[in-house]
């Protein structure tokens, strides 16, 4: 007799999860509470699927902050090569993009998706959707393997209704807070109505020791953005510490503070400051930013305005829009082969465990290696002969 699992929740974590277990001679069931599987991998996927990313280990370990030495075993023995090699055994390719990203060829999650699928039917694994698990009353089994996601974009599925089954059952979990996530700012009624919407092309925010290049979108509520995104950990502890965070942009990385002053200090003739603002490159969205504050009368203090104009953000967006979810069940809950101590012959992978990391691959990244790490876990606890292939960080 086949041990049966069962597999609640069918994002990525979810089905890695039941393809490993399948692929080793379990009966697993995918219980899915939406109509279909993979809503917000195919979600992740419409900007182009961002798989994993190539830099070196290291610097790839280091995106995830605390829980680094916690998913460092599990990303080793998963590591950003082993899932550029499942994705090309699935027929998607991947290729590095200019940032280091990593993406399939079609750019897409659909085909990726699709082809899975067709393996996990070749593999046996049963999908039952519109499932809602409640509880382990719900659906017997000799293990299970819980991937129910975080609580970031619930109508794709993961509503984080799982913390009170959890929390019923004795397990500790830090509180499921917004990550990569857009921040409140009270603009004037002249930005939000002129310019919600446009973005702010090349620009540099700082916050603290951390400085990013890249993009953000003024919106009617404040900041969104890859850039914002990848300040937002750091921007959230900030607010809950003080109340706010001030953040500072640099709206002409590309020239440096005497240049723009040069510049400024040239005559004018009968030109007004924003077109001659216009005219060393800021947009009419960087000018109107720039604006919200006093600007300066000198060109010194104006340079240094567009070198470091502060941005006050006062609260997190929602969960529910941001792009993932920090927080989630605490380490000391789980054993090295992600089992619920309290809860034995249950395991956890994904978004559910208390890990965060920027965008970039490294959200998918880890939520693959957690879901390798429980299934195997998941083998061993059944007593299974466990398959390990070694991979190496080089691509
Ligand atoms: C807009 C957007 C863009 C993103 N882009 C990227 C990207 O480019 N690269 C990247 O690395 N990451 C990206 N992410 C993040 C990535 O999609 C997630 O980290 C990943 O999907 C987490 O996988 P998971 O399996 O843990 O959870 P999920 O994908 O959330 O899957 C959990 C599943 O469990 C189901 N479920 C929940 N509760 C129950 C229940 N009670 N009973 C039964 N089923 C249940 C849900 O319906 C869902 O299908 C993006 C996210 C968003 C929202």
């Amino acid at each position: 007799m086949k041990p049966t699992v069962a597999v609640i929740g069918g994002g990525p974590a979810g089905l890695m999860a039941a393809e490993i277990l399948a692929g080793a001679g379990c009966a697993a069931t995918v219980y899915e509470r939406m109509p279909t599987v993979g809503r917000k991998l195919l979600m992740a996927g419409r900007g182009g699927l961002n798989v994993t990313h190539s830099e070196p280990r290291e610097a790839f370990l280091s995106r995830y902050g605390e829980a680094r030495d916690w998913l460092t075993p599990m990303l080793d023995a998963f590591p950003p090569s082993a899932l550029r090699a499942w994705c090309a055994s699935l027929g998607e390719e991947t290729f590095v993009g200019s940032s280091g990203r990593v993406f399939p060829k079609s750019f897409k999650a659909s085909p990726l998706l699709r082809a899975w699928l067709r393996r996990l039917v070749d593999l046996g694994v049963r999908i039952e959707a519109r499932r809602r698990w409640h509880g382990w009353a719900d659906i017997p089994a000799d293990a299970t393997v819980l991937a129910l996601g975080g609580a970031s974009w619930p109508r794709l599925g993961s509503d984080a209704s799982w913390v009170d089954v959890l929390r019923a059952r004795g397990v500790t979990m830090s509180p499921l807070r917004p990550a990569n996530c857009g921040f409140e700012v009270e603009w004037s009624d002249h930005l939000r109505e002129r310019f919600a919407g446009q973005p702010l092309k090349r620009i540099a925010l700082t916050f603290g020791a951390q400085r990013v290049r890249g993009e953000a979108m003024i919106t009617a509520h404040g900041l969104e953005g890859g850039a914002v995104y990848a300040l937002s950990a750091a921007l959230r502890e900030a607010i809950q510490r003080d109340g706010r965070a001030v953040v500072s942009i640099d709206l002409l990385p590309d020239l440096d503070e005497a240049d723009i002053r040069r510049r400024l200090s040239e005559p004018r003739g009968a030109r007004s400051l924003s077109t001659i603002l216009r005219r060393i490159g800021l947009s009419p969205a960087g000018v109107a930013l720039l604006r919200e504050a006093p600007l300066g009368s000198t060109p010194a203090e104006q340079a240094a305005r567009i070198k470091s104009a502060p941005v006050i953000v006062v609260a997190a967006r929602p969960i529910e829009r941001a792009i993932s979810t920090a927080g989630g069940i605490a380490r000391e809950e789980v054993d090295a082969t992600l089992m619920l101590k309290r809860v034995p012959g249950v395991f956890v992978a994904g978004e559910m465990l208390d890990w965060e990391a920027p965008t970039g691959g490294y959200l998918l990244q880890a939520t693959f290696a957690t879901a390798v790490a429980a299934a195997h876990g998941a083998l061993a606890y059944l007593g299974r002969p466990v398959a390990r292939p070694v991979y190496s960080w080089n691509n």
